[in-house]
């Protein structure tokens, strides 16, 4: 949410001595606004002008960073209340708590264990959470120096013992962890490490007016690179929580709550914690810290994170081409479909369960599905008999069959003549390929 022409000129010098290359102080305002031009443009402009124009055009959330060297998470810099007036930026990062008095090898293999593939895209858990569990800073160190080894993901260091995060820092601030976090005891000294660090800083407050204060306090002492934790853990507020912090924040620029917020999950039952990580990942949390490593259920919270924070306006979809399922021959079956990414793993999937070597072509209808793209004329006879020809289906099989999916049955005609092919209708749902497949070329 940038300033306005008319904002921007306010803080000007109104000479119109035309330096910045614009005739007047307006159209240089104007051509800021619209980002066709840069501050540093105008010689005069004041120290405290800059400054009030550069606090005021920045993001509304801070982007904070996580991690180093190739292993750096980002957080913040969100500028939406609703996905689909723009898009999401950083998807909330997922972190698996680990208790420095637990097993620790067993539930970081755990962690590392949580990756999955799914339609065409990789899913992982990015964190650990390293809590000091025991309250004793030496155990906590050596859990550090244990997780360390294990694992090559972010952390965040969780203890309000300012002599046990020192512990943990000197094996973990390489790594650049979250510092979990400050309170109103400590943030003088949990400030004082982050800073000397150059760690994300998390603060915990205990209830939103106490959290504001907080960070007003910490950014007195120089340091912004904040986390904001509002201390709720009951489901509903935390949701009223971190609602009203993104509010605030992108509506009425409140500076107090312009960084990325996370959360624990507070419930016992896995599938109940897993309700209020669903939750929290809708609604505007960074980062989230769990404690279940159940894959079942982390797989499709991975998922549900990938559609929140999906550009809108960016159809998913793989590369348009003949794809080889299983050993392929002259005699292979030849399915087509569109390239919108959900609908083409979905037909690889069935196809590669007939255990019926086949070809997919998957033409290009810009990301779209197949009745979608259909009716805008992107999927048209011409468009699939070329992609026959220019991915050289004649020189792969000896059979000059195609099977197009059923909902687009109509294509038959003007296919076959188009391309020459026996066009074959297949079924309507992906769901029906196996029986189809079975009956059809068994
Ligand atoms: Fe105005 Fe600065 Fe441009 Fe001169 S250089 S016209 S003062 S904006």
């Amino acid at each position: 949410m940038g300033l306005t022409g008319l904002e921007i000129f306010k803080h000007l010098p109104k000479t119109n001595c035309k330096k910045c290359g614009f005739p007047t102080c307006l159209a240089f305002a104007m051509a800021l606004a619209n980002g066709k031009t840069s501050l540093d443009n105008c010689p005069d402009v004041s120290d405290v002008a800059k400054e009030a124009l550069s606090s005021a055009a920045a993001p509304p959330i801070r982007l904070v960073k996580v991690g180093s060297g190739d292993n750096v998470l980002e957080m913040g810099d969100e500028t939406e209340i609703f996905r689909h007036d723009k898009r999401f930026n950083h998807p909330t990062v997922v972190a698996i708590a680990v208790n420095d008095n637990e097993d620790i090898d067993a539930k970081i293999d755990a962690i590392n264990g949580l990756a999955f593939d799914r339609v065409g895209q990789h899913y992982e858990v990015d964190m650990v959470a390293l809590v000091n569990a025991s309250g004793d800073a030496a155990t906590f160190k050596a859990a550090a120096e244990k997780a360390a080894a294990k694992t090559q993901k972010n952390f965040t260091l969780v203890t309000a013992d300012v002599a046990a995060m020192e512990g943990a820092l000197q094996v973990l601030a390489g790594r650049k962890p979250v510092i979990y976090a400050a309170d109103k005891d400590n943030y003088e000294k949990m400030t004082e490490l982050a800073k000397a660090n150059g760690c994300p800083l998390a603060v915990k407050g205990e209830n939103l007016d106490d959290l504001a204060e907080l960070v007003d306090k910490i950014v007195a002492l120089g340091y912004r690179e904040l986390v904001l934790d509002p201390g709720s853990r009951d489901t509903s507020k935390v949701l009223a929580d971190m609602t009203q912090i993104r509010r605030l924040a992108v509506r009425k620029k409140f500076r107090s709550f312009g960084y990325p917020t996370m959360v624990f999950t507070s419930k016992d039952d896995p599938q109940e914690e897993m309700l209020q990580a669903i939750t929290y990942i809708a609604k505007y949390t960074g980062l989230v810290v769990l404690n279940t490593t159940k894959k079942e259920l982390l797989l499709p919270l991975l998922s549900w994170r990938a559609n929140v924070y999906t550009d809108p306006q960016k159809p998913v979809a793989v590369e348009p081409g003949v794809y080889e399922i299983g050993e392929v021959n002259e005699n292979s079956p030849v399915y087509c479909t569109t390239n919108f990414s959900l609908t083409y793993f979905l037909v690889e999937g069935e196809v590669d369960a007939t255990r019926i070597p086949s070809y997919i072509i998957s033409v290009d209808t810009g990301g779209i599905s197949v009745l979608t793209a259909y009716a805008d004329n992107k999927f048209t006879a011409e468009k699939i008999a070329a992609a026959i020809k220019d991915l050289g289906m004649e020189e792969k099989v000896k059979h000059k069959q195609i099977v197009i999916p059923g909902a687009v049955a109509v294509l038959k005609g003007k296919l076959e003549d188009e391309s020459g092919w026996e066009v074959i209708v297949g079924p309507r749902e992906s769901a029906g390929i196996q029986k189809f497949a079975k009956e059809r070329f068994a």
